[in-house]
């Protein structure tokens, strides 16, 4: 053995959900930005700052189809000397009684300082007659920087590109995008019960669900997923696979073989392994309360357990949370708001701080009110689906009743 009986009685100490969190946080290594084209960059995160480097409009645009004209030139018959499209600009300048007819998005003439829409004028072939009096300088043009002014700070470092993040860096054409480099991460179901889901089962056999929820889950994040897969309940089988990917991953995630069993032998293999440190492996926490966190080097290593809820919300409260901070994304962005609800149905407490998963919504009066998705066993995944929220039943001797209030940990928005 290779801890002590001290450091196990330490490590099973059933730890509060925000220590186990606090233990993770020290253990996370931020990943080093890499250049991506820009084509590739939706979903990532901007690893720098990203300051204007160029004005945009990087020229007086018009707003309108119409007319460019001089402001100050009252008079409303004008001769129309040329026609000013997007992409080019024409060799022609606008002076009193003259003027160029101009789409949206063209650059303003030289000598025009204003445009009228074509609604207010009267074209012809070759003059136009303007009703619009009080042309204002200015009117209907975008100036110079007015969008971005260059050497604006327009995006944050840990800012995640979106649609409209994208289209400003393209924009700004910047190509190719400094990110954080997407965490590598393998994820393995172990079981010797497990098959594949397109497999017929055999006797005492169940279907691998951890595998394909958990990478639907990191499908969420910009991750890495260098490989996935199932193994058997054999002890040189699973330490061979795990050092395989101990120097190659960021994350490694198992699912199952963290309980009290004798076959439990990831847990096993992690205490045992000498490469590897183990932080905890047990928590205050209902589901989830098996939960191995190690190291290996810089490699974080979850030994998640092996029902279906448990490994998934052990995977939304720790380890996409985990994720987030090494891709440097803003603390307030990565904890999810918490609600205080009422709730419409009883709710039974456990032993432990209890995770239910819940529906909020906003009632007719606007309040936010709460119920849990039915029985909450840590194999029934149907407690999963719908939810928006984890409703924290604290431990306690009486029932919650419906009316009460509780803290609800939002994942999802309200529903109406
Ligand atoms: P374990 O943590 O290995 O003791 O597993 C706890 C429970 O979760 C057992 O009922 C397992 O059969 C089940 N289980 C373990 N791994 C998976 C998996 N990948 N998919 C579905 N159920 C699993
Ligand atoms: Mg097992």
């Amino acid at each position: 053995m290779s801890t002590s009986d001290v450091d196990t009685r330490d490590l099973d100490r059933m730890r509060p959900p925000h220590e186990a969190r606090e233990i993770i946080a020290r253990f996370l290594t931020p990943m080093p930005t890499e250049f991506v084209p820009l084509a590739e960059a939706a979903g990532r995160v901007l690893a720098r700052d990203i300051i204007a480097p160029e004005d945009h409009p990087p020229f007086p645009a018009s707003t309108m189809d119409g007319f460019a004209v001089v402001a100050e030139d009252s008079s409303p018959w004008r001769e129309i000397i040329g026609t000013q499209k997007a992409g080019n600009v024409i060799d022609a300048e606008v002076t009193d009684g003259y003027t160029v007819r101009i789409m949206t998005g063209a650059p303003l003439p030289p000598g025009a300082n204003a445009v009228v829409p074509v609604e207010a004028t009267e074209p012809a072939e070759d003059h136009v007659v303007i009703h619009q009096e009080n042309v204002k300088p200015g009117e209907n043009v975008r100036p110079v920087g007015s969008d971005v002014r260059a050497g604006d700070l327009i995006l944050f470092a840990g800012t995640r590109l979106g649609p409209a993040e994208i289209g400003l860096v393209a924009g700004m054409g910047i190509d190719p995008v400094p990110v954080a480099r997407r965490p590598r991460i393998s994820v393995l179901s172990t079981g010797d019960e497990l098959v594949e889901p397109n497999q017929p089962l055999g006797p005492g056999q169940i279907r691998d669900s951890n595998r394909f929820s958990l990478a639907a889950a990191l499908g969420e994040e910009p991750v890495e997923i260098t490989r996935i897969g199932k193994a058997p309940d054999t002890r040189p089988e699973l330490e061979r696979l795990l050092r395989e990917r101990f120097d190659e991953d960021d994350i490694i995630i198992t699912s199952g073989g963290v309980s009290m069993g004798e076959l439990d032998l990831i847990k096993a293999i992690l205490l045992d392994s000498k490469e590897v440190e183990v932080h905890f492996r047990r928590l205050y926490m209902k589901p989830g309360k098996p939960l191995n966190f190690a190291t290996h080097g810089k490699t974080l290593i979850f030994g998640l357990p092996g029902n279906p809820v448990s490994s998934l919300v052990t995977y939304e409260l720790f380890i996409k949370t985990a994720i987030r901070q090494m891709i440097g994304v803003p603390a307030n962005q990565i904890d999810r708001p918490t609600l205080r609800v009422t709730l419409e149905t009883d709710v039974e407490p456990s032993d432990r701080i209890e995770y239910q998963r819940g529906i909020v919504r906003v009632d007719a009066e606007g309040r936010l009110v709460a119920s849990n998705t039915g029985m909450q066993r840590s194999s029934r995944l149907q407690s999963f689906v719908g939810a928006n929220a984890f409703l924290i039943i604290a431990p306690r001797e009486r029932t919650y009743v419906a009316g009460e209030q509780v803290d609800a940990l939002m994942f999802a928005p309200p529903f109406a």
